[in-house]
């Protein structure tokens, strides 16, 4: 690390496989470099505030015990209380919940949310638990952590593996161990007062942002061709927005189950509907069946990752033939593919601008929670455009006066202001604050 001075982070990436939280640390020791951030100012946010690692004890439907291992990471809590989704996935460890909750840091900050950023885990294959499992693992994980939750303090949402259904039963134990309390998560399902607009509203962000970017990367939306990796809740809403409200052409999809390839377009809501239905991704009608690897070498202007991170790799960066990434998932491209991407003059919008609709409208779900109010979904709709269009707008005025990418100047942004919060509470010096 810097603050040890012993071996440049660049240089480790070249050296060996990075892992998801050093490679956010990277984004964030670049910027501390050219924002001149004293070492102590790095430490603070090189560390989290806190770490819990828990032992999860669940009864099977077999009657047999299953020691889960579940997480919540606060990064940093100097613009509010924590923020971020619970991830259930079986490779979910402690080093990846790190590097999800300090991007959630610096997603809030960049969108002016009066949030600090964290996340939680859980190492389960929810596809292979049945759904009273489920529920049970739910309840634990929020029944171990809950110590360091509340709805003023740490309000978890959905991610990879969860749901409204997981929001409800998380809602449901802080209820029992608490006292009814809606504002404990968001993500909710409508009839737990959910917001109207939550589960659209990461895709319906990532369209936004792709939209918005489009030009500035010379591709038309109207009949772009747009490749998408994943198709839960942000890679489905992505293309269903991206095709009817753009007007753009789904070409490529893949999910877990495999890689469909469709040139004249495949139709999203009838892939959603499939899926839905318990089809599989390889009998869609109008397409064919691809490797998986080959979605990264389909024809495209557009491409947008939407699974887990990490996929987008120097190797598949310098092949990728977009012109347009926009990161609908979470840390999906390495720092060495980022810098290859650059230097090819493909445009990425970063996973702290592109997939922040989720967060956005999760802190609308809060707000409304607090005061006991329900919004119209147009209202909702609009707060999250004109949110994503103001950090866009800032993101992109910043990349042009300093001549950074959208990624670089995103995190100088968000850092800022993550400092200026922690400088107002005393924490930090005045002077700590970059200009
Ligand atoms: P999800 O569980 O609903 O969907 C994940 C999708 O990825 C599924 O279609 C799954 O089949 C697919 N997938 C998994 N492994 C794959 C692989 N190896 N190859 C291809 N596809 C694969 O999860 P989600 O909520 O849509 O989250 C997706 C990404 O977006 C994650 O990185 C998450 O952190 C990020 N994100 C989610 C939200 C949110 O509101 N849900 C908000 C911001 C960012």
């Amino acid at each position: 690390t810097p603050t040890s001075g012993a071996v440049a982070p660049a240089t480790v990436a070249q050296l060996v496989h990075i892992s998801p939280s050093e490679a956010v640390l990277q984004s964030m020791y670049e910027s501390a470099g050219r924002l001149n951030l004293g070492p102590e100012v790095v430490d603070l946010l090189r560390t989290s505030w806190r770490e819990v690692r828990a032992q999860l004890p669940v009864r099977m439907d077999d009657r047999k015990l299953r020691i889960f291992e579940g997480y919540r990471v606060q990064h940093n809590g100097a613009r509010g209380p924590y923020k971020g989704g619970v991830r259930f996935h079986p490779l979910a460890d402690l080093d990846e919940v790190r590097a999800l909750a300090m991007l959630m840091t610096y997603k809030c900050a960049l969108m002016e949310l009066p949030f600090g950023g964290a996340k939680g885990g859980v190492d389960c294959a929810p596809h292979e638990l049945s759904a009273a499992e489920l529920e049970r693992v739910a309840r634990t994980w929020l029944a171990k952590t809950e110590i360091v939750l509340g709805p003023e303090r740490d309000i978890p949402a959905p991610d990879v593996g969860s749901g409204p259904q997981t929001m409800g039963w998380m809602m449901d134990e802080w209820g029992r161990m608490n006292g009814y309390a809606p504002a404990i998560v968001t993500g909710k399902p409508m009839v737990l007062h959910g917001s109207a607009g939550r589960a659209e509203a990461t895709g319906r962000g990532v369209a936004l942002a792709l939209n918005d970017a489009s030009h500035r990367a010379g591709v038309d939306p109207v009949g772009a061709r747009v490749v998408i990796q994943g198709f839960g809740n942000v890679g489905s809403w992505a293309a269903i927005l991206s095709a009817e409200a753009l007007g753009c052409r789904i070409v490529g999809v893949a999910n877990v189950d495999g890689a469909i390839h469709g040139p004249d377009g495949i139709d999203p809501r009838a892939l959603k509907g499939l899926l839905e239905e318990g089809g599989r991704i390889g009998q869609m009608p109008g397409a064919t069946e691809i490797e998986p690897d080959e979605l990264f070498t389909l024809d495209c202007e557009v491409f947008v990752p939407a699974a887990l991170g990490g996929v987008l790799t120097a190797e598949r960066a310098e092949r990728l033939p977009c012109r347009l990434v926009v990161e609908g998932a979470n840390g999906p491209t390495t720092p060495e593919a980022d810098r290859i991407l650059a230097r090819r003059g493909v445009l990425v919008v970063p996973d702290v601008l592109a997939s922040a609709g989720g967060v956005i409208v999760s802190y609308l779900e809060w707000v409304q929670n607090l005061q006991h109010l329900q919004w119209e979904e147009a209202d909702i709709n609009g707060r999250l455009t004109m949110t994503m269009g103001s950090a866009l707008h800032a993101v992109l005025n910043r990349a042009d006066s300093r001549g950074l990418t959208m990624r670089e100047a995103a995190y100088e942004i968000a850092i800022r202001r993550v400092i200026a919060a922690a400088a107002a509470r005393g924490h930090l010096d005045a002077s700590d604050i970059p200009g």
